[in-house]
């Protein structure tokens, strides 16, 4: 198996005026992208994307879509987040390259498109705070928001630290 391209080029050098489509996979790790604790890229970065001259320049335009394995900040179960930018838009104004290496514009678009926080899903129930059980899977006896009005007695049974001077 061929380990995806860690760059992107395009080579412009004798552009037709509809420009051409350029597609194809960047290892994360050619952006310059590690892995944390949270989120990995097991997968390429697939690109499609369209090269073409126009007054004064070369645009680049089209959508970029990748695969992160990532950590639930909420459950900490392990989920795959599809990303996807469908609005690359680089204009390279006097250009007179013959390659233009647009890895540094993938790179910045797809970090754009990372998720701030991970969540297997919108309402993810998280893990119980007191008996750590999942609450996407199973129940507990413990109280939670679920179990009708618990949480404002919970609420109610907080005790509020005196002001210190
Ligand atoms: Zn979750
Ligand atoms: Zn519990």
């Amino acid at each position: 198996m061929n380990k995806a391209p860690s760059r992107v080029r395009v080579a412009v050098e004798r552009l037709p005026p509809e420009g051409v489509a350029v597609d194809g996979e960047i290892a994360f790790a050619g952006l310059g992208v590690a892995d944390d604790d949270r989120v990995a890229c097991p997968e390429p970065l697939e690109y499609a994307l369209r090269v073409a001259p126009v007054q004064g320049g070369i645009l680049v335009q089209g959508k970029l879509r990748a695969v992160l394995r990532c950590v639930c900040d909420r459950c900490l179960t392990t989920y795959d987040c599809r990303l996807m930018t469908d609005d690359v838009c680089h204009l390279f104004e006097d250009t007179d390259a013959k390659v233009l290496d647009l890895t540094d514009e993938v790179r910045e678009d797809i970090l754009l498109a990372f998720p701030q926080w991970c969540l297997c899903h919108p309402d993810c129930r998280g893990l119980c705070p007191t008996c750590g059980r999942n609450l996407n899977v199973e129940t507990c006896s413990c109280a939670s928001p679920s179990n009708g009005g618990d949480v404002w007695s919970a609420l109610g049974g907080l005790q509020v630290p005196p002001e210190t001077e």
